[in-house]
């Protein structure tokens, strides 16, 4: 079987490569490398530089390969910067999907698994989101989620094209000696390692007067090992079974900034300084996953809880401090 890989040298895509390799799937890496990188690749795997919006590179990847399907990670995922600058991120996220689902189209390839979002859900009407609660996006990156996964919808109807959508919810933690290295960081867990590795002086807590048990936004953090054993789960099914179908995943427990920075200050041993601050905008207080649909018919299971999923971050950061600059083999 021959994958395609769109954004595999981005933090989830290039674990997805190795288990990919692992698994025995041949796989082209096709990344930009705009924010993704090359050090997080292994030798044996091949990558292709271009970007989605090159049409032309595209088609020729695929005339070229026989592809059995395509693991869509390409994407910009930084919320902040999606509000400021909404062109950026409709073009690159829908108009760049777009392109690459006509490529497939054309070329005969009809299985994608998407990488979605828990952002589709914005400020949710009930608590655990499962697949069927109302989308409501308040940000533009989570709206050029949807939008995609309705461009899914309609490719399938008209042309036959097959997906499984994935709604990641807080992917974190490290495998496979690589690890989690955006610039800039907005992440709470690699900005939590940042402070105890001396980088940084302290974290910012964004509001402590949510209506939760601490006062701090809760979350559902998944370990990056846990959410790629659901890519494989679901690319194995898409290959067999030949429906489109959406999964949220998560771990189905929730921690607190609080309880994460407790946890981070356990395991590496570091006061980690943390000061209150105002709230960010657009956060939900709450956002747990509903992971029913995925375990009941992939049989899926978080194999790793928070602890886990903080030692493991901390291993690749203590290692290397500067990401991917330095000290990766
Ligand atoms: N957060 C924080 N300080 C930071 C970064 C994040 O308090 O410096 C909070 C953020 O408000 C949210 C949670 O940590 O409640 C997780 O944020 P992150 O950006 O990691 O993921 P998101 O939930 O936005 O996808």
């Amino acid at each position: 079987m021959k994958i395609l890989v769109t954004g595999g040298a981005g933090y989830i895509g290039s674990h997805a490569v190795r288990r990919l390799l692992q698994n025995n799937y041949k796989i082209i890496v096709y990344d930009s490398l705009v924010n993704g990188h090359k050090k997080s690749l292994p030798a044996e795997a091949e990558l292709v530089v271009g970007d989605l919006d090159d049409k032309e590179k595209l088609n020729k990847l695929f005339k070229e390969n026989n592809f059995d399907a395509v693991m869509h990670f390409a994407a910009f995922i930084e919320v902040g910067e999606s509000m400021k600058n909404p062109a950026k991120f409709y073009r690159n996220n829908v108009v760049n999907t777009l392109n690459l689902l006509e490529a497939m189209v054309k070329n005969n390839v009809k299985k994608i698994i998407f990488s979605s979002t828990a952002a589709l859900f914005g400020y949710p009407d009930e608590i655990p989101i499962s697949e069927s609660t109302k989308k409501c996006p308040v940000n533009v990156y989570g709206r050029t989620k949807l939008i995609i996964e309705q461009m899914l919808k309609d490719f399938d109807a008209a042309y036959n094209l097959k997906f499984i959508a994935l709604r990641y919810f807080n992917a974190a933690g490290a495998d496979f000696g690589i690890g989690e290295d955006h610039n800039p960081e907005t992440h709470l867990i690699p900005l939590v390692l940042q402070v105890a590795l001396g980088k940084r002086k302290e974290i910012k807590i964004f509001g402590t007067d949510y209506s939760t048990k601490d006062g701090t936004c809760i979350r559902d953090y998944i370990h990056v090992t846990d959410l790629i054993n659901a890519h494989m789960l679901a690319l194995k099914k898409l290959l067999s079974a030949n429906k489109s179908n959406y999964y949220n995943l998560g771990n189905g427990k929730g921690y607190s900034v609080k309880e994460i920075i407790e946890t981070a200050r356990k395991v590496t041993g570091h006061p980690i300084p943390a000061i209150k601050s105002k709230r960010r905008a657009g956060d939900p207080a709450v956002l747990i996953a509903d992971s029913t649909k995925i375990q009941k018919e992939l049989n899926w299971k978080p194999k790793y809880g928070l602890n886990e999923i903080i030692k493991s971050a901390w291993e690749w950061h203590k290692k290397n401090p500067d990401g991917f600059e330095e000290n990766i083999n």
